[in-house]
């Protein structure tokens, strides 16, 4: 799904964020109640957020559960702010999706993680070269367009959680620009939004200049995301000096 239409300029796009965890997250700070993070982002002057909790592999489909409670929790909050109850969801292989598509498809936003490395249950290409990491999250990416569960995109091509090499921007430069404008084009398609995450960007400044550039010739629909854990990272605008210094 589509939230808008294409946007290139970063203060339009400053206006949403479309990744951030409740204190449902394991890793987020407990004032991530679903309560504040609206009024953090009202006052940010956000027109949509999305809550992106991670799901877990030993509470399959709870993200639906958990939707229901947030719901319940915001539904008599008065704000301007459009809020989608969604998930990070999790494609750990190639077509391998940690939940039921009935749980994603009864959320608002569902935002796919393909890169997930760090997780015991992530299956990791049988070698270990750059080339073979690149292929492998690629593969992911495209069962995740072809299987129609997702929305976004979180984080894509990041290699931030490969612990095999000494420096993990290797793995980046080894996608050619032809692979990532290709799968963009693909995702297009199913109305599949390309976010730029915050913390990935400014972790790869390199890798993301050029996907930014690859995303706009290929017609990409780009998110901000900033991946918000604490609600001072909840205002999109505050990362702008920094994400223009490296995107434009
Ligand atoms: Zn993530
Ligand atoms: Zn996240």
């Amino acid at each position: 799904m589509f939230l808008h239409e294409k946007i290139y300029d970063l203060d339009e796009l400053a206006r949403y964020n479309t990744h951030m965890h409740t204190r449902f997250s394991h890793c987020a700070a407990r004032e991530m109640k679903a309560k504040s993070i609206i009024k953090a982002a009202e006052k940010a002057g956000l027109e949509i957020i999305a809550l992106t909790d991670h799901n877990y592999p030993d509470e399959k489909n709870m993200v639906a559960e958990q939707k229901k409670i947030i719901y319940k929790q915001i539904k008599d909050i008065e704000t301007p702010v459009k809020v989608l109850i969604g998930a990070e969801l999790s494609s750990y292989d190639i077509g391998k999706f940690a939940d039921d598509i009935e749980c994603d498809n009864s959320l608002d936003w569902r935002l796919y993680t393909t890169n997930h490395f760090h997780q015991k249950y992530w299956v990791h290409p049988a070698e270990k070269t750059p080339r073979a990491y690149c292929e492998h999250m690629l593969a992911i990416m495209d069962k995740v367009i072809e299987s129609g569960r997702a929305d976004a995109f979180a984080h894509p091509f990041m290699a931030k959680y490969i612990s095999c090499f000494d420096d993990f921007r290797i793995v980046t430069a080894a996608f050619t620009d032809n692979e990532i404008g290709d799968i963009i084009e693909k995702a297009n398609v199913k109305e599949i939004t390309w976010e730029l995450n915050v913390p990935a960007i400014f972790g790869d400044p390199v890798f993301h200049r050029r996907y930014f550039n690859i995303g706009r010739e290929a017609g990409a629909v780009f998110n901000i995301g900033t991946d918000a854990h604490k609600l001072k990272d909840i205002d999109t605008h505050r990362f702008l000096p920094e994400l223009k210094k490296i995107l434009c």
